[in-house]
């Protein structure tokens, strides 16, 4: 197996210790890039392949230096202080960032070659041996960046490490395909059954993915990870709808159910972006509602996960 470890790629974290995204203790590597932006999205900083510049308010001195720094004018100030920043300006360049004098803004993505992210994971190597896990890559999605993420798993794999993806399937079948073989499991999201809610809450419709989802569950166990968002897919009809789709398909592991969370909300604040989720005045689910949809799911035959349930 040849490997091109001079391959370059857009990541934006690394978090270690993980217990929940495949088996074992693994490390997971967060890849830029996403085609889909959900309204619900916890990591809206991954969305663009680019870097981005998170503004913590708290922290800011209004100094105005990132103002004088920014060559493409997307950070001003109005006469009373008030800071504004215009995503669709800013290129990324973290010129605002370098010179920042606090820790108000922070530049999230940077470029990496597979041989030194090879070299980052390797630090955890003796506890993936013991626990039987290894490394998951994660995004934005990853299938995004298809030859860094085919490279990386290649990698991984002939360090003997076990390999897991998390994906939306969004992507061309032939560059899935290129994947899969290296990878043990593969995590891919449901959001809807029906294309036109699918595309307004995610920005695309959702042919290519199913289309990706029955192909690729022919040749890989597959885990689908449903989350379950208040006013969008938050019904039995809607549920059963998904239920009844995975049921249809081979190597389907379970059906795992994430239950909507707003902890991504300060997130955009900080990119200014508007958080969608708010035009819904959306609530945290009831274990009554989960627990009815865990049914629903196991009557049509598919082992069902809430939340980080083992
Ligand atoms: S990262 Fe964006 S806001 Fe900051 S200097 Fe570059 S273009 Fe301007
Ligand atoms: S450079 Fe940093 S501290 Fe100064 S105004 Fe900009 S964000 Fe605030």
């Amino acid at each position: 197996m040849e490997i091109q470890y001079q391959t370059e790629g857009d990541i934006f974290d690394i978090q270690r210790f993980s217990l929940n995204d495949g088996p074992g203790i693994r490390t997971i590597v967060f890849l830029k890039g996403c085609p889909l932006s959900c309204w619900w999205c916890s990591n809206p900083e991954s969305q663009r392949r680019r870097p981005v510049v998170m503004y913590n308010e708290a922290e800011c001195l209004h100094c105005r230096r990132c103002e004088s720094a920014c060559k493409q004018h997307a950070v001003t100030f109005t006469e009373d202080g008030v800071r504004h920043f215009s995503d669709d300006i800013c290129i990324g360049s973290g010129d605002c960032a370098a010179v920042c004098p606090s820790q108000a803004l922070v530049m999230k993505g940077s470029r990496i070659t597979v041989e030194n992210l090879i070299n980052e994971l390797k630090k955890e190597r003796s506890m993936f041996r013991r626990s039987g896990g290894g490394v998951t890559l994660s995004g934005g999605d990853p299938l995004m960046q298809i030859d860094f993420a085919v490279e990386l798993l290649k990698a991984c794999k002939a360090q003997g490490w076990n390999t897991a993806i998390e994906t939306e399937c969004c992507a061309e079948r032939e560059n899935i395909l290129r994947a899969v073989p290296y990878i043990d499991h593969i995590m891919v999201d449901i959001k809807h059954m029906d294309e036109e809610k699918h595309r307004i809450f995610t920005g695309v419709s959702n042919r290519l993915i199913l289309d990706n989802i029955r192909a690729v569950a022919a040749f890989s166990p597959i885990t689908i990870r449903v989350p379950v968002i208040p006013h969008v897919n938050n019904t039995e009809k809607e549920i059963g709808d998904i239920a009844r789709f995975a049921a249809a398909l081979p190597n389907v592991q379970c059906v795992n159910l994430l239950p909507y969370h707003s902890l991504g909300e300060n997130k955009y604040k900080m990119l200014g972006r508007e958080y969608k989720m708010n035009r819904l005045s959306a609530k945290s689910l009831d274990n009554e509602a989960l627990e009815k949809y865990r049914s629903l799911v196991e009557q049509a035959g598919v082992p069902c996960r809430i939340g980080d349930e083992s």
